[in-house]
């Protein structure tokens, strides 16, 4: 009798310290790597428009970094085909061989560059092909250049390999550009890569192809030094013509070429992204990729021969009304007291300098850096941006405008208000 009492006493005891918070936050220990990790401000910033929008405010979301199309119809068309012929099994790591063989045609097509299969490597979305590249050259105390503004999972990744990340930042009175002398000036024998993308997310920026081949004379004093070109933007430009970093033979060798689906072809959901790099870093991605998700999803690398096959004038009509647009929104933004925008030639956003708003205050609660500007603009005009912050540059804040005209006329009115109630 005794000792079964003693049992329940045992087993109640337990079960107590199981439940106190102290056991239970040690049982919630998370590994050091992932401490050290941010959670990316842009999604943070759609999870709290989200949040007003459920309590029933009209939030204009200008923080996604995603066109608002819906896939174009020639696309779902290959993908149901796709289903249809029962692509439903395991596939080569790095991508079938004729989605392969595509993306080669187009990068001859587009960009000059000569691949063979062996060197593309499809990945699930271009943030995978960037990881993998990442995870398969950088070793701790390796140096990888970053040019700022950047997009925001660079920095996490090169954290994740271990690497040292080198911010190189620019202005908008160089429109967002490094120049050779900086990039010279900032490599070190530790530099091993660089990853930049034009056109850039944020700033929208482009290089022309003469400073690329500019920055390419520098990159070649350097034969261990690897550039990450991310051309994900290719498709979105307006008033300048893309250059590819890999179509210069004297760093061909030295580049990985980094592009997708996601915002040319309006296919975020889908997950499709691709490099085309020399055969050995190729190969990496591939063992890399192959304990991490294998090949990317079979029915979406189906959809991507269409894509990539087709003419960019396909689907130009996302370019025309992109540039509609932008031209509103750089008028209203511009209009506003203290902020300041440039005309960014690709991309899909308008990254202006808000310094002449910040240092003011509303109901006692000072301004003081982009960070709350962009929160303020959210809680009293109910549009979502990204702060500079994210991008590694601040006093600046970015707005998508990705959306539709009517959104956009109503979020300069409302942020021209909220930002005439500070004082
Ligand atoms: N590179 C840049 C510059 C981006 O802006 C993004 C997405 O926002 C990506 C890569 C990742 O694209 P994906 O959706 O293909 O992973």
């Amino acid at each position: 009798m005794h000792s079964t009492l003693g049992k329940y006493h045992l087993l109640f005891s337990l079960i107590k310290d199981i439940f106190t918070p102290k056991l239970f936050l040690s049982m919630q220990r998370t590994s050091q790597l992932l401490d050290k990790l941010e959670m990316p401000l842009t999604i943070e910033m759609t999870q709290k428009s989200r949040e007003l929008a459920a309590q029933g405010h009209n939030v204009i979301s200008l923080s996604l970094g995603e066109p608002d199309f819906d896939t174009p119809e020639f696309i779902k068309e290959a993908a149901k085909v796709g289903i249809d012929q029962n692509f439903s099994h395991y596939m080569p790591v790095p991508g079938y061989v004729d989605v392969r063989e595509a993306i080669c045609k187009k990068f001859k097509r587009d960009n000059n560059i000569s691949y063979s299969p062996n060197q593309i490597v499809v990945s699930t979305g271009a943030k995978q092909s960037l990881a993998n590249v990442v995870l398969s050259l950088i070793d701790a105390g390796d140096e990888v250049i970053i040019p700022a503004p950047y997009w925001v999972s660079y920095i996490e990744q090169v954290k994740i390999a271990g690497g040292e990340a080198v911010v190189i930042p620019t202005t908008m009175e160089n429109d967002f550009k490094i120049t050779p002398r900086q990039l010279k000036e900032a490599m070190t024998a530790k530099s091993r890569m660089m990853i930049f993308s034009s056109p850039n997310n944020p700033s929208g920026a482009m290089y022309s192809e003469q400073e690329l081949r500019a920055l390419a004379e520098v990159i070649a004093t350097k034969k261990d030094f690897y550039i990450v070109s991310d051309e994900i933007y290719e498709l979105i430009r307006y008033d300048q013509e893309h250059f590819s970093l890999a179509s210069i033979p004297e760093i061909y060798d030295q580049v990985i070429t980094v592009n997708g689906l996601s915002k040319g072809f309006a296919m975020t959901g889908w997950r499709l992204g691709y490099i085309g790099a020399p055969v050995w870093i190729a190969k990496a991605c591939d063992k890399m990729q192959s304990q991490f998700t294998s090949g990317a999803c079979s029915i979406a690398q189906r959809a991507a021969i269409a894509a990539v096959e087709a003419q960019p004038e396909q689907v130009g009509y996302m370019l025309t009304k992109f540039k509609e647009r932008r031209d509103v929104m750089l008028k209203l933004l511009n209009a506003i007291p203290g902020f300041h925008v440039n005309t960014p030639p690709g991309a899909f956003y308008a990254f202006v300098e808000v310094t002449g708003a910040l240092g003011k205050a509303f109901n006692g609660n000072k301004i003081n850096s982009s960070l709350d500007l962009s929160m303020y603009i959210l809680n009293h005009a109910h549009v979502s941006s990204v702060p500079g912050e994210a991008f590694g540059l601040d006093g600046y804040i970015r707005f998508s405008y990705a959306a539709s005209l009517e959104d956009l006329i109503e979020a300069g009115r409302r942020i021209d208000e909220a930002i005439k109630k500070m004082s």
